[in-house]
């Protein structure tokens, strides 16, 4: 039996497709990986959704790093799977491809005057301020008090704490420059955090909620009515989310203590967590060109504990805010059609990773799972892939009796499509530019925000 070095493909660069490949070189000292991204940089979220003022989160680029440096592993940046070469080629060049690239798109909210000027998602809001290319152009308006954030997951309060936070503190972060000169000068001097449900069921974990809790130059404003009975209800949940709510019951009702006190008095600035409320409209201004406010509908629970069910009551409630930012959370998109897909769960249909009726694909991270959970749990869903991988590899259902070019001949192809790769060397290039630029200012990065500037760099 002649076996050949298993040559697999991975798309997207983000934590999923670095932990893949990092499992399947460490598992099988024969294999080579090659790493296809869409942009001239890698990382995925970690550079363009990972919040600037958490520097520490991004040390797994350190560990990407070293898988990339690998020698049976090559990064090809800059090259738009689906379009500049499909999936079919790339499983004829390789023993097994991995989808890994992520959710890319929104989930809309489906409701009147979602289009308005003043209504963004949060997507599209973290991608502004992180310097993701392609939301370079939304200059959001942040002239109004009041801005409403639907959605109380991590990413919410992630926006939150960017449109609260002191520009003192961002100026030390690797947020883009447009950004900070843009929230430097914002008039937002308030924000609600609006749920459907109640206290029990918010979705942030508790390093978030803390770091609202103490974030210098606001304080919270809630609702006291809103936590009725909670400390009853918490005895039946989970310890991890009896703790979540004890700080946001403390957070929210405890009278504080002097020194709290004095810190809260002394803040321009408020956050609050509105609960039991649904969006029903975007409110526009008199000349209907932009956001006035949105139409709440007011909610109670049915149930009990974290699965508790919102019912609309038939109330409504209108909120004057003049910025929106829907984070109702990422949607996995297809970017080839011989893909399958299932549209209404928004992932590649798989069992353990293995792409179903598909032998040789696979799919691993957010595009897997749905857009959840963080970077460790898109690690461990990488892993689980990889296995299954290594298995089937193992087991011969991916044949390695053929002999496979790999990037050999998905090069021709490229060229003639007039797409010129990003090596992993090109992009320590862009990064050398980014961090020098950064420490010019005090900053540890500061991100080139056009995908046409990132190739001058590389081609220079
Ligand atoms: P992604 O990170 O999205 O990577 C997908 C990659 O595929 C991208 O590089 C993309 O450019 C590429 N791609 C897309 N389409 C194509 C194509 N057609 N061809 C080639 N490549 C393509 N987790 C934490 O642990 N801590 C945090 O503080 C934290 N903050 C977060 C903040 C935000 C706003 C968000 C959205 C998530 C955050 N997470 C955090 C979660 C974490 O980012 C995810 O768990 C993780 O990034 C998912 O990894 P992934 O590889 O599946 O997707």
């Amino acid at each position: 039996w002649i076996h050949f070095h298993p040559k697999v493909c991975i798309v997207g660069s983000g934590p999923a497709g670095f932990y893949t490949a990092h499992h399947v070189i460490k598992a099988r000292q024969d294999a080579e990986v090659d790493i296809y991204e869409r942009l001239p940089v890698p990382f995925g979220l970690v550079r363009f959704g990972v919040a600037p003022d958490h520097p520490e989160v991004k040390n797994v680029i350190n560990t990407f790093t070293q898988t990339a440096k690998h020698s049976r592993c090559n990064f090809y940046g800059n090259i738009n799977v689906g379009k500049d070469v499909s999936v079919e080629e790339l499983q004829q060049a390789y023993h097994a491809v991995v989808l890994s690239y992520g959710a890319e798109d929104n989930r809309k909210m489906g409701i009147p005057g979602e289009d308005l000027a003043g209504v963004y998602s949060a997507k599209d809001f973290v991608g502004w301020y992180n310097g993701l290319p392609s939301c370079q152009k939304l200059n959001p308006d942040l002239s109004c008090d009041t801005a409403v954030i639907l959605g109380q997951g991590n990413v919410a309060l992630d926006v939150a704490r960017i449109l609260l936070s002191p520009i003192n503190i961002l100026k030390k972060t690797d947020i883009t420059q447009p950004a900070l000169e843009a929230l430097e000068k914002s008039q937002v001097r308030r924000v609600l955090i609006v749920g459907r449900r109640g206290p029990i069921q918010i979705a942030c974990t508790i390093k978030e909620l803390r770091e609202m809790a103490k974030l210098p130059g606001t304080r919270p404003e809630m609702l006291a009515a809103d936590f009725d009975g909670i400390t009853e209800a918490l005895k039946n949940v989970p310890r991890p989310r009896k703790r979540l709510t004890e700080l946001l019951l403390k957070t929210a009702l405890e009278v504080p203590n002097e020194e709290e006190q004095e810190r809260r008095s002394k803040a321009s600035r408020v956050w609050a967590f509105q609960f039991f409320r649904s969006p029903v409209e975007v409110l526009a201004s008199p000349d209907k060109t932009r956001t006035a406010g949105i139409r709440l509908a007011v909610n109670r629970l049915e149930g009990s504990g974290e699965r508790a069910q919102a019912v609309l009551t038939g109330e409504l409630e209108d909120v004057p805010c003049g910025l929106i930012i829907s984070s109702i959370g990422y949607k996995s998109t297809l970017i080839d059609p011989s893909v399958p897909f299932d549209s209404h769960k928004a992932i590649v249909p798989n069992i353990n990773g293995r792409v179903q009726q598909v032998a040789g694909l696979y799919c691993s991270g957010w595009l897997k799972t749905g857009p959840t959970g963080v970077i460790a749990t898109t690690m461990n869903n990488s892993f689980d892939t990889a296995k299954s991988l290594l298995d089937d590899m193992a087991s011969g259902t991916v044949d390695l009796s053929a002999s496979k070019a790999g990037f050999h001949s998905i090069t021709g192809l490229l060229e003639k499509r007039g797409v010129k790769p990003v090596l992993f060397s090109d992009w320590e290039k862009i990064d050398s530019v980014e961090t020098s630029k950064g420490e010019a200012i005090g900053k540890p990065r500061e991100k080139i925000l056009t995908v046409q500037e990132m190739l001058q760099v590389v081609h220079k």
